[in-house]
């Protein structure tokens, strides 16, 4: 049987104006979550977090419960970002550690985290981190790129490179606890790691008195330090404690959903895009446009009539002598310039551009050359004199 007592604090600092951090801890689970985003958002993710996480576990008390849980929240934030314009580009870490079932229905504590929030385990005095940070230095750092006291000065050490309410897939990474009874764990956010070093940090969530004093020396020792960032801190103190059985060690990411049950998924479809009244707006410009051009061309085409000699009798012909929507015989098949030939008549005079403008389709497919002068003779109009 796994017991463990506890005692939890979170303070804004001395900077900020809003608290963004969330801290929750009972018998069973301790969360801290470190939100962030644009005005409130931030504390929203890490309170939807640690809720989204509380009612899942409980149903669920077990490793992939947790990791569920975890994922659960992932999709609350997101949804809520999704509904809530205001809430935009929230998003908060998370560290737990939860009593985990096994199928004997052995408890014994498991760890999940995401982000760079942090873990630690205190016995004897000494201290050991039981997390890695999701931060770009840090992550440079495994790969060897930076050394660990470079990474802890680097500008992009504040830089996660995973967090809950991101993206629709989430990675985990879950552990479980070997701890003996007398261990403490601390579970903090980083406006507690970032203004202690470790030294303070074992010597003060060591100290050999109540859990909720240790914890409110944590706090206030952060503050004193500067207090830049909101503090969050959860301590915990074994009892009694079982070991896993099979201990796990990894992490766990979601599947990214099919795209056919994501269309379909309220949690995790986006709203499909309604159509604004700006984009009816410009497209009555367009429409607008493109009669308006036709309306103009065709006025300048028909607004004049003219005299020609047409083999020995005088025609009056509609439209421009110059030709604005002319074609030449030349520019039609040999078969249309036959047909035209022979004087076709049409119904009205759209039936007859349109008649012509075939013909000049199939002439310009025919050559594949497009000839530069477009022009159409429009003989509507007649008369003899
Ligand atoms: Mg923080």
């Amino acid at each position: 049987m796994t017991r463990w007592r506890y005692a939890a604090a979170t303070d804004t600092g001395l900077v900020r104006q809003n608290n963004q951090d969330a801290v929750y801890v009972d018998d069973h689970l301790a969360i801290v979550a470190d939100g962030m985003g644009g005005h409130a958002a931030g504390d929203v993710a890490a309170m939807m977090t640690i809720s989204s996480v509380r009612e899942e576990f409980a149903m669920h008390p077990s490793v992939d419960g947790l990791f569920r849980a975890i994922e659960a929240a992932n999709r609350d934030v997101l949804d809520d970002a999704t509904q809530n314009p205001e809430h935009f580009g929230m998003g908060t870490t998370v560290i737990a550690i939860g009593l985990t079932e096994d199928a004997a229905g052995v408890a014994t504590p498991t760890l999940v985290h995401v982000g760079d929030s942090r873990a630690y385990q205190l016995r004897d005095g000494a201290l050991r981190r039981l997390s890695d940070d999701h931060s770009v230095a840090e992550e440079w750092v495994r790969m060897g790129r930076l050394t660990p006291e470079e990474a802890a000065v680097h500008p992009r050490r504040h830089q996660l490179t995973r967090g809950v309410g991101v993206e629709a897939t989430i990675a985990v990474d879950v552990s479980s606890l070997e701890a003996i009874p007398g261990d403490r764990i601390l579970l903090c956010s980083d406006g507690l790691s970032n203004e202690l070093s470790d030294d303070t940090l074992a010597q003060l969530a060591s100290a050999p008195r109540p859990l909720d004093e240790a914890v409110g020396d944590l706090i206030s020792a952060a503050k004193l330090a500067g207090g830049r960032d909101n503090i969050s801190a959860v301590l915990l103190e074994f009892l009694d404690v079982d070991v896993a059985a099979t201990p796990i060690k990894r992490t766990i990411s979601s599947a990214p959903a099919p795209v056919a049950a994501r269309s379909s998924s309220s949690s995790f479809s986006r709203p499909r895009r309604r159509v604004t009244w700006r984009v009816w707006a410009v497209a009555a410009i367009f429409v607008g446009v493109a009669v308006g051009f036709v309306a103009i061309v065709h006025w300048y085409a028909y607004s004049t009539y003219y005299l020609a000699n047409d083999a020995g009798t005088v025609a009056i012909y509609q439209g421009q002598p110059s030709g604005v929507l002319w074609y030449l015989m030349s520019q039609l098949t040999a078969p249309d310039a036959r047909t035209i030939s022979s004087n076709p008549s049409e119904p009205s005079i759209t039936t007859a551009l349109s008649v012509v403008s075939s013909m000049h389709h199939r002439w310009l497919q025919q050559r594949a050359v497009a000839t530069t002068t477009t022009t159409t003779v429009t003989t509507t109009t007649v008369a003899g004199g």
